[in-house]
């Protein structure tokens, strides 16, 4: 995906991806966070929405069940007798503080202290569920602005009915129980909306919504509801270590995300697989060609193509540093495309001029294992000026090939375009000559080793002499590598060689010089393009333009 942007904005993409990825630990966490002490929030706001019911019940039911028994003492008037009866019941029912004879229309008649009517009521009277004849209402009681809530039982045959007042603290936690809770708030109302008791912010209703978290709860006995809540602020201060630890462990982790990003271009750079894909790219793989001459006329008839490594600073790689790792990372398909495309476009022209004049390309054992390398072929030369036939692909000895059946194929179909195979290193591998005999080449290429020991070494001459024999036998064409004194090139004439490569003709030259040499030595003019071009057509079979067409 990167390689679709120019190399020098990569390192700064992978850098701004980096960043917004480190981010998004941050992120999630910080969501993640929220809404976990949100959910932890609602459920203690919820929680205690239902305690202040439940306590709430179980005062009520207090209540009741000390009215009850009063109620069967039948107290019914405001005698003295009856008021007598009151206070010691105000004295046993725990929550109840005021005891009060309530004539039909609910207005106090008296009460246990006598001062019957000076508490307001301030809502309507609500029946309870359980029991109708059993109302609660609110009422303000009269030594202070207190409110409590007021518990009528109306006995269906009396006129008089009996009520217990239960101040409105009452239903709130004990002081201690409260303890750290100093911004919870709770409120109890009755359900018609009238306010018994109010503690805490949520006790004022003062805090905007969005600042506070509320759960509500409503009694299914008793017409009352519970609201309690607890500001935001609060609960992420409750929670303030946890979230440090969050904070500094996302942060962490967007730290090596960071720092990961900023290593990555280093690491690729590293990388001496990811370097030769960089240096495909860059077309930092360039041709050198070592001229072939024909050993009776002196004149160029070839050129083997051998790879440079030009890197950014200009340095020449040589192909035994890198073509090891090519080979063995498969990058040496790309590679060898490459070569053939830069030589077809930097010598395409010079090299078409010279119909007869082969270019040799050297491959790996991997590219005999399928047809890749036919296609290749076929769609970097079809329509250029170098012809099929003026291709050598050259096939090493030093590599075993895995499938000679395979080979075999492959080889014939590059023949059948035109192109012609050479074997390249002859006597250095473990092949014998079967590779000669097996593989249907075309051309031998003898190993440098032999032409070394001419002149020192009796056997090694011998090999040469049976290679020479063979090839004639065969009708192969045969090429000295290697060739770097005129002892030698005398030689090897003398014994039959009539093509040759080495130092003593010329080096692997880049294109330039190549090109400046071979125009120098092999001037071309329109008598002699169109004389070599008739001598071609007539000793070409098959015409490659007909193959590739085929
Ligand atoms: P090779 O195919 O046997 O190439 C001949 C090597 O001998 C070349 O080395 C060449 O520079 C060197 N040479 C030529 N004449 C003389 C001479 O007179 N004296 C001496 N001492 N050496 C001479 P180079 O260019 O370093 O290439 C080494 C090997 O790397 C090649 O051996 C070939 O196996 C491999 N190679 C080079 N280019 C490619 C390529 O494009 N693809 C593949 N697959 N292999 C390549
Ligand atoms: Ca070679
Ligand atoms: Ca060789």
């Amino acid at each position: 995906m990167l390689r679709l942007f120019p190399r020098r904005w990569r390192d700064l993409i992978a850098v701004a991806v980096g960043l917004v990825l480190a981010t998004l630990p941050l992120l999630i966490v910080h969501l993640g966070l929220t809404q976990y002490i949100e959910r932890e929030g609602r459920a203690e706001v919820q929680a205690n929405a239902k305690k202040a019911i439940a306590r709430a019940e179980w005062r009520i039911d207090q209540a009741l069940t000390g009215i009850s028994a009063l109620a069967s003492t039948a107290v019914q008037s405001c005698s003295e007798v009856d008021l007598g009866e009151l206070r010691r019941a105000v004295m046993a029912i725990t929550p109840v503080k005021e005891l009060v004879i309530v004539g039909p229309d609910g207005t106090g008649r008296c009460a246990h202290l006598g001062l019957a009517g000076q508490s307001w009521v301030l809502s309507r009277e609500i029946p309870t569920r359980s029991d109708p004849n059993v109302l609660l209402g609110v009422v303000r009681l009269h030594e202070k602005e207190q409110r409590g809530l007021r518990i009528r039982w109306q006995r269906p045959s009396e006129p008089l009915s009996l009520a217990a007042v239960i101040p409105s603290d009452m239903f709130l936690p004990d002081v201690d129980m409260r303890e750290g809770q100093d911004d919870a708030g709770i409120r109890i109302i009755m359900s018609e909306g009238t306010l018994v008791v109010g503690s805490g912010p949520a006790g004022q209703e003062s805090s905007s919504e969005s600042a506070r978290l509320y759960g509500r709860t409503e009694s299914e006995r008793y017409p009352l509801v519970a609201i309690s809540s607890i500001s935001r602020s609060r609960l992420l201060d409750q929670h303030g270590e946890l979230r440090t630890w969050a904070t500094v462990g996302s942060l962490a982790f967007s730290v090596l995300i960071v720092v990961f990003m900023l290593f990555a271009p280093w690491r690729n750079r590293a990388n001496p697989v990811n370097e030769i894909v960089r240096g495909i790219e860059a077309k930092e793989f360039v041709p050198f060609f070592q001229p072939i001459i024909d050993l009776h006329t002196g004149r160029f008839v070839g050129a083997e193509i051998l790879v440079r490594w030009r890197k950014p600073d200009g340095t020449l790689v040589s192909p035994a540093m890198f073509i090891p790792l090519a080979e063995s990372s498969g990058l040496i398909i790309e590679l060898t495309q490459a070569l053939m495309c830069a030589v077809r476009d930097q010598a395409g022209a010079a090299i078409g001029r010279r119909p007869t004049f082969k270019v040799g390309f050297n491959m790996a054992a991997v590219h005999f294992k399928d047809d890749r390398i036919v296609h290749d072929v076929k769609k970097i030369f079809a329509d250029s000026p170098i012809r099929f036939s003026q291709i050598l692909i050259e096939v090493t000895e030093r590599q075993p090939i895995e499938s000679l059946t395979s080979a075999r194929r492959v080889i014939a179909s590059l023949q059948a375009l035109g192109c012609k195979v050479a074997i390249d290193d002859v006597g250095s591998g473990h092949a014998g000559l079967s590779y000669i005999l097996k593989l249907g080449v075309d051309t031998i290429k003898i190993d440098k080793m032999f032409i070394d020991a001419i002149g020192n070494e009796r056997y090694s001459t011998a090999i040469i002499d049976t290679l020479v024999e063979l090839s004639r036998n065969m009708r192969l064409e045969i090429v000295a590598e290697g060739v770097e004194s005129f002892e030698q090139v005398q030689f090897l004439r003398d014994h039959g060689v009539r093509m040759a490569q080495g130092f003593v003709f010329a080096p692997p030259l880049p294109a330039k010089s190549f090109l400046d040499l071979l125009e120098a030595v092999d001037p071309r003019t329109q008598a002699t393009d169109d004389r070599e071009i008739m001598e071609a057509a007539a000793a070409r079979s098959p015409a490659p333009q007909a193959v590739a067409a085929a």
